[in-house]
């Protein structure tokens, strides 16, 4: 077993409530280990808790009950260390929009007593490709810029961790590829990544490992293997040119049925077959396609199977 970067124990957090809010558990006693050097995935639908646990480790919420330490570094007790180790880029942009990329990564050098002989703000400018915008108004900047941005803000003090908040929500593909690129080689280097997501997908592609989390509650932590094993279901729904009374058959199929009047949806598992292999099964059983597609088992159905399988519980 590789040591902890970051042990969370029976996290706690209940905002108080204020007018006609009443008060909110948004942890109930969250307990997991972020193994030191991976790439490690908070997955959770909106509201389940994933940026009330990152903003107590960044220090920004305070928690209600549990421990947090971050390289060993108790939040409480060494809050100077454990803010040190880590490097947090939160779910919201927020920017003084009159200051150049360059400034604002020598700001926060400033900010954290690094000299200037020994900045780093030239090197992160690369790394993030931002070196052409080095003196640009970060106004002026698109969104994905800014996320980058943020994301060489955050490493300015060289932390051995780095947790990013949803980071690419509401970004396009192309922007979403290069955020894991960028993932991908500061975890090469060594780093430890911890990013929230509601994308299963993303968290599949990225993590070695996978913390779910819904209401406040932790409902598995595993190897992506096993949870990707759990749920390797693919639904395709065919559409045929005419209406039908029988249904195409495979002992593959895990699940074939009538979803309208011209289409059938065939429930299989990926490791047995491809899409390509049903629709020629459905083909050489005299239907003709008119339309197809196909759907990944979703952040749903893998909350479903894992509330109905006891064994699966973290
Ligand atoms: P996620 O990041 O997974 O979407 P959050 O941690 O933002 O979830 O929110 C968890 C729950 O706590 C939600 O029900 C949210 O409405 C509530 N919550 C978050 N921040 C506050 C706050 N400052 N005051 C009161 N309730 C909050
Ligand atoms: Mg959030």
């Amino acid at each position: 077993m590789s040591e902890a970067a970051i042990e969370i124990r029976d996290l706690v957090k209940e905002y108080a409530g204020s007018g006609d809010e009443p008060p909110k558990m948004a942890l109930k006693g969250v307990s997991f280990d972020v193994p030191e050097g991976s790439v490690f995935g908070l997955l959770g639908p909106n509201g389940a808790g994933k940026s009330t646990l990152i903003n107590i480790m960044a220090g920004l919420v305070n928690k209600t009950g549990g421990q947090v330490k971050i390289w060993g570094h108790d939040i409480d007790s060494d809050h100077r260390n454990a803010k040190l180790n880590i490097g947090i880029v939160p779910q919201e942009i927020v920017f003084d929009p009159f200051f150049t990329p360059f400034e604002v990564l020598e700001n926060q050098g400033g900010f954290y007593g690094i000299s200037k002989a020994l900045r780093r703000s030239e090197e992160l400018l690369k790394a993030v490709r931002l070196e052409d915008k080095r003196n640009a108004y970060a106004r002026t900047l698109s969104g994905g810029m800014k996320r980058r941005l943020l994301i060489a803000k955050a490493m300015v003090h060289s932390p051995p961790i780095l947790v990013l908040d949803e980071p690419t929500a509401g970004v396009d593909v192309e922007l979403r590829k290069q955020l894991w690129e960028l993932v991908n080689e500061l975890n090469a280097e060594g780093v430890t990544v911890v990013l929230t997501t509601h994308y299963l997908e993303e968290a599949e592609e990225l993590c070695e490992q996978i913390a779910i989390i819904n209401h406040g509650e932790l409902i598995a932590n595993k190897p992506t293997r096993e949870l990707v094993g759990m749920m390797g279901e693919k639904i395709v729904a065919v559409t045929v040119d005419d209406d039908f009374t029988d249904l195409p058959a495979d002992p593959r199929f895990r699940k074939c049925e009538r979803a309208g009047e011209r289409v059938i949806e065939i429930t299989f598992d990926k490791s047995e077959m491809t899409a390509g292999q049903v629709l020629a099964k459905v083909q050489q059983q005299g239907f003709v396609i008119d339309d197809v597609s196909t759907r990944e088992a979703d952040l749903e159905d893998v909350f479903v199977q894992l509330t109905s399988q006891d064994d699966a519980l973290a």
